[in-house]
């Protein structure tokens, strides 16, 4: 399997000094090979792993830190102290490192060799201590890293390499979004508003409007060839409702979601764009509010939010780019409605048309129905059940003087039934830890009603994206207590005000 960043790069810069002579020298830069090389084995890790020359001293270490900034294939970067690194020659370069930082606390060997430890076999491993000099002025300078522990031929570490190295790519990708807002907020709303200047200090985003009237321009310049193209893709992929396909009496309409498809991937190209949203109060002369196409362009890893929600829309994107290759997928999800059947309580998740069909392996039905809002003609939209499984909903607000992420791990189940009426494609699914505990975390810290469902990225993806976006994130999972939870919102409004700096 080819990796999913194959053309990314992770650089492994191992720590030493000069003291030791040559000879263990010589022995550091084979084994942090090794170990490099183990790493990038393993399917778990989806970037290529770069082993660079042993370190030991503060310019080489400046110097690496420097060229891992200017290289833009460099998700980020992990260190190890394999001997000691007297961590003062790691000041420099560390204040300089604008990267993904990685802090892989192995060793070269599993067991101890009890029966034939000697000290040069003392003077050779001694990462225990090394990299407890190294964190500590990590620590001291304040640097954001994630922390793994353990040997690399251990599953759960290259796990959490992995899930450290999709959360780089997620930090990356937004780095180099732009985003296209097709009219303004829905009115009134709150939680969709927020600072789109401080979002692209933050996150590297670049939010801007466009008129919808642009997009329009767009739908009536496809041809009719490329519509025969796509409307024959889809009666090729889904099962496209009679009334819909070549010969039916509502043939038209399909025609013009492909229509919409085409004119949106080629303006959002056209701009460099790979997230945007869409306002159903601001259509101009739109016919449809793009529901299909909104749904197609999901599954090809574009963000989108509705109701002009660019923030979730970047939450997508991220989620897009961070689950790629895993099983699974990434949608905009609303909390919808509820079963309060006490013990067995779910969410109905779902959206006015836009659920993402990589939520589903099953074959999604395309269909028309009425929209109930906007006051245009039947929107077409694919239907499906999302997948059972574990997944995390997210969402980001503006809490004023800073973002929040809030989190829940889920488990997408069935529909307790089959939904004949429900004229959109959903996901069902039980909250962790219980559903009160769980909802009334949400409510206690604002959450949005908007979220990225993602059954692809997990929790631990977006939290290194958290820790290296410094951004807050709350957690909601099966160790949450209602009491916790609220005194963990509480001290972070702290914490989070005093990060900033006064
Ligand atoms: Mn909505």
């Amino acid at each position: 399997m080819s990796k999913p960043y194959a053309d990314r790069e992770i650089w492994f810069l191992t720590g030493s000094q000069d003291l030791y002579g040559e000879e263990t020298l010589r022995q550091v830069a084979e084994q942090s090979q090794e170990v490099a090389r183990l790493l990038d084995a393993s399917p778990d890790v989806p970037a290529t792993v770069v082993w660079k020359p042993v370190l030991k001293d503060a310019d080489a270490i400046r110097r690496a830190m420097l060229d891992a900034n200017a290289d833009d294939r460099v998700l980020g970067v992990v260190t190890w102290m394999h001997t000691f690194s007297p961590a003062k020659m790691w000041i420099a370069g560390l204040d300089q490192l604008r990267k993904p930082l990685l802090h892989l606390h192995t060793q070269a060997n599993v067991e101890l060799p009890w029966d034939t430890i000697d000290f040069d076999f003392m003077n050779l491993n001694q990462a225990a201590h090394g990299d407890r000099e190294y964190a500590y002025v990590a620590t001291r300078l304040g640097v954001a890293r994630t922390t793994v522990v353990g040997h690399v031929t251990n599953p759960a570490v290259t796990a959490r390499v992995g899930s450290w190295v999709r959360g780089a790519a997620g930090w990356a990708a937004t780095h180099e979004l732009r985003l296209v807002r097709f009219g303004d907020n829905m009115r009134n709303v709150a939680v969709t508003e927020g600072d789109k200047t401080e979002a692209e200090l933050r996150f590297g985003v670049s939010v801007n409007t466009w008129g919808v009237n642009d997009l329009v321009r767009a739908v009536d310049e496809v041809s009719e060839a490329d519509v025969d193209a796509l409307v024959a893709e889809y009666e090729d992929l889904y099962d496209v409702a009679p009334e819909l396909r070549k010969d039916g009496e509502r043939h038209a309409s399909l025609r013009y979601a492909a229509r919409q498809e085409i004119a949106l991937e080629t303006f959002l190209a056209s701009v460099g764009a790979k997230a945007f949203t869409t306002n159903f109060e601001d259509l101009g002369d739109l016919r449809q509010l793009p529901g299909l196409a909104v749904q197609r362009l999901m599954a090809k890893g574009y963000g989108f939010g509705a109701e002009g929600d660019w923030k979730t829309a970047v939450l997508v994107r991220a989620a897009k780019v961070m689950g790629a290759g895993l099983p699974g997928g990434a949608s905009l999800m609303e909390d919808y409605t509820y079963d309060l059947t006490p013990g067995s309580e779910k969410i109905l998740g779902a959206h006015m048309l836009e659920v993402c069909p990589s939520l589903t392996t099953s074959t999604p039905r395309v269909e028309i129905h009425p929209l109930g809002i906007g006051g245009k003609e039947d929107p077409v939209r694919m239907v499906f059940d999302a997948d059972p499984g574990v997944g995390v909903v997210v969402s980001l607000a503006d809490m004023r003087d800073r973002f929040r992420l809030t989190a829940n791990v889920v488990d997408v189940v069935a529909p307790s039934a089959p939904l004949p009426h429900l004229p959109v494609a959903r996901a069902v699914w039980e909250p962790r830890p219980d559903f009160p505990t769980s909802a009334e975390a949400w409510l206690t810290a604002g959450g949005a009603h908007h979220t990225v469902l993602s059954t692809a990225a997990g929790i631990d993806a977006f939290e290194v994206f958290a820790d290296i976006a410094r951004t807050e994130l709350l957690v909601i999972d099966e160790s949450t207590t209602r009491r916790g939870f609220r005194d963990q919102v509480r001290w972070n409004q702290v914490y989070y005000r005093l990060a900033q700096g006064l």
